[in-house]
């Protein structure tokens, strides 16, 4: 790799400490005063040079993991692959890394069969495949700098004399607008196979190419993705499709053939069913737009987005084999957990939102419903009817629908809750409020559920 840095001076670039996160700040000059190395690192500089906010501010130093812990009293020390600092402010978490290298053979220990425990102990680890476990081997800010993902991730902003330095080729690969590997991306993406996604993630949010070499070692790889843990899936999930970028981004998944490693069966479905790819599109582009708007998008939703179609017409083929209709939606959902469960961990109160958006879904298509106040009472109301607008895209006979629901808001508003604080409310406890209420208030919204 290049062996000197490109240093662009504080007049050369338009970044500005105003920028920055305050915190971020405070840590960087704190570090700088103790004699410390400290750089802004990683997205939150690639983001600054693009002008754009940074989703977090990452800071890397030469402060060891324990320095960092007795500098900040706000501080803890997390990471199982990577051991680092999480500094704790009112509002935000800033993550404070010491440089890493990557391993040369000399450090690389390969266990085939990795007990969980031992994960916390070695410095450097890889599995049969090649993929990277563990990394926790310290080293120069350029050794850090060069086993990040891409080059454009790859660029640092010193504190101390308010450059930017480039290590690599991230401040060409910026004006080009292109997603570059750093070294071989064959190697890097079998290091670890999620360095995919974000690749597509980055074209995808930030309307950047992959370059030739990194895409066609995607092509090639993309099936690795089913070694990545179920846990770090269901993560990469969120933030590939929950900020605004998820329709681009699924055309990249598909194109790529990440999609079929990533969600076999809706990938599966799409293969045969004409016109769902396009059906989707629609779908997420409508996700994309409330996203953008600053609308929550909970994983819930965009799971129902995707696969609530799906779920729904598998019930009603149990229901007329003779299954109840509740009891099939049940059956239904819990069918499509398990298959999502072998690449994606779904969280139990994510699986118990999905199921329960689309159990409300059927009472809110009744025309007219049925106790339309107990409907709007409950805590995953506002989310089900903005899954029904969703789908409404692609089907307008929900249209009328959503209108009679709008007006009713309208004519007799009901208080909401979050649905995350809701859902947080134990079972029982919410059953025996709502009996209470429903009698004393005779179908009056119900705010307890
Ligand atoms: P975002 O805008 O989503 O925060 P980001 O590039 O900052 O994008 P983070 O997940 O915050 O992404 O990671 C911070 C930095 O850590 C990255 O810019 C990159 O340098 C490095 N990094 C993150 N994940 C990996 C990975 N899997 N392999 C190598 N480097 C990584
Ligand atoms: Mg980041």
């Amino acid at each position: 790799m290049e062996s000197r840095p490109k240093i662009i001076p504080k007049k050369g670039h338009r970044i500005s400490r105003k920028q920055m996160s305050p915190n971020a700040l405070r840590i960087l000059y704190r570090l700088h005063s103790r004699g410390f190395i400290a750089y802004l690192v990683g997205g939150c500089v690639r983001d600054l040079m693009l002008g754009r906010t940074p989703k977090d501010f990452d800071i890397g130093t030469n402060a060891t993991p324990g320095q960092i812990k007795r500098l900040f009293h706000n501080s803890r020390l997390v990471g199982r692959r990577f051991r680092l600092a999480h500094i704790r402010f009112q509002d935000e978490i800033v993550e404070v890394s010491t440089f890493r290298r990557a391993a040369d053979s000399s450090d690389i220990e390969e266990i085939p069969e990795i007990d969980e425990g031992k994960r916390r102990h070695v410095r450097h680890l890889k599995d049969e495949h090649g993929m990277v476990l563990a990394d926790n081997i310290f080293g120069t800010p350029e050794e850090d700098a060069i086993r990040r993902d891409f080059t454009i991730n790859a660029l640092a902003y010193n504190i101390a004399d308010s450059s930017v330095v480039d290590f690599s080729t991230g401040l060409a690969d910026l004006k080009e607008r292109l997603i570059r590997s750093i070294g071989d991306p064959e190697v890097r993406f079998t290091e670890d196979p999620v360095r995919m996604l974000r690749a597509v993630r980055f074209a995808a949010s930030h309307n950047f190419e992959i370059e030739e070499e990194a895409w066609q070692a995607i092509l090639k790889l993309a099936s690795t993705i089913a070694r990545v843990s179920p846990s770090r899936v269901y993560e990469e999930i969120q933030k590939l499709f929950l900020l605004g970028f998820a329709e681009p981004t699924f055309f990249l998944l598909e194109k790529s053939g990440l999609l079929a490693s990533l969600l076999p069966g809706l990938s599966e479905r799409m293969r045969t069913e004409p016109g769902l790819f396009q059906t989707f599109e629609t779908h997420l582009r409508s996700i994309d737009g409330l996203a953008r708007s600053g609308a929550p998008i909970s994983p819930a939703l965009f799971f129902t987005a995707l696969h609530g179609e799906s779920i729904e017409r598998e019930a009603l083929k149990r229901h007329q084999d003779g299954m109840p209709r509740r009891q099939a939606l049940d059956a239904s959902c819990a069918a499509f957990l398990e298959e999502i469960a072998k690449t994606a961990h779904i969280p139990g109160r994510v699986a118990t939102r999905l199921c329960a958006i689309l159990t409300l879904k059927s009472s809110i298509c009744k025309m007219p419903p049925r106790r339309p106040n107990t409907i709007a009472g409950r805590p995953e109301f506002p989310e089900t009817l903005v899954y029904l607008s969703v789908v409404a895209e692609s089907h307008t006979e929900y249209h009328s629908i959503l209108q009679w629901w709008e007006t009713f808001i309208v004519e007799s508003p009901v208080s909401e809750e979050t649905p995350e604080t809701s859902d947080d409310i134990p079972r029982k406890k919410r059953r025996r409020k709502r009996r209470r209420s429903n009698r004393a208030k005779q179908d009056q919204p119900d705010t307890q559920s």
